[in-house]
């Protein structure tokens, strides 16, 4: 998307211990990446290793992310984390509504809404996950889903600055199937047009990510797809070399 910096955030899942800060160090030691030049990069780790992550790239261009928050600001939740929590921790964004956690713990889209509006109240950027499961693909049903999705899951106060959109179908996550490039350039159609008919000029700028099996091979063509604003990765954020290049791709 014209004027919009592309993003390439990583998303560790429940992979990760203090050992595992040494690829961040990798990332931030390359030198002439195109992180802080030409892209925002950012990695969302467990919540026990944010405030390490965020400690030791301190002054430099990677951020560090939490994986999701809890919608309320505190109280008794026992084994939740709060939008204010991360952001202590040195976090400046949060994913929210990632398929993992609407299968596992059941999130709805209201839900996911809620957290996003937690995650600004915290000062925190707020990437909002959607995205179709095989079956509704194999139904013809995607546009229709996003749709929903979106209608739901994004909250009135979105802007430019506060919201990233991820659109991982749930069928590509973590398998190694990606949709076609005309299937993903249709869907993130769909949803710039949503948006800017939403928010207006705030939603034409808002970016929208592909996650789902990115990784150092296709980069150059999903990530070279209008209105693809960078990439959601889980795997391959895993290893700095691959997460490197990926980042690559915008050379
Ligand atoms: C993700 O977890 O958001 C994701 C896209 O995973 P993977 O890159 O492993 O498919």
């Amino acid at each position: 998307t014209p004027d919009v910096r592309p993003l390439v955030a990583g998303n560790w899942k429940m992979n990760g211990t203090g050992e595992s800060l040494d690829e961040l160090r990798i990332i931030v030691n390359r030198p002439n990446s195109a992180i802080g030049e030409k892209i925002d990069a950012l990695i969302c780790v467990p919540a026990t290793l944010v405030f390490r992550a965020a400690q030791s790239v301190e002054g430099e261009a990677l951020h560090i992310g939490g994986e999701d928050c809890h919608a309320k600001k505190s109280g008794a939740h026992t084994g939740d984390i709060s939008a204010a929590m991360l952001k202590d921790a040195g976090a400046s964004h949060v994913i929210v509504g990632h398929s993992e956690r609407r299968t596992d713990h059941g999130e709805t889209d209201a839900m996911v809404n809620a957290k996003a509006v937690a995650a600004w109240d915290a000062g925190l950027v707020a990437i909002i996950c959607i995205g179709e499961t095989e079956a509704q693909r194999k139904a013809g049903a995607t546009l229709d889903i996003i749709a929903t999705q979106l209608a739901g899951s994004i909250p009135d106060g979105a802007t430019a600055a506060n919201t990233v959109i991820a659109y991982e179908p749930v069928w590509a996550i973590g398998t190694g199937l990606t949709p076609t490039a005309e299937d993903v350039r249709e869907v993130h159609a769909s949803i710039r047009a949503a948006l800017a008919a939403r928010f207006g000029g705030q939603g034409a700028r808002q970016r929208i990510l592909y996650g789902g099996s990115v990784k150092p091979s296709n980069a150059v063509e999903l990530l070279g797809i209008e209105n693809v604003d960078g990439a959601l990765v889980g795997g391959a954020s895993l290893k700095a070399v691959d997460f490197l290049a990926i980042c690559e791709a915008y050379h």
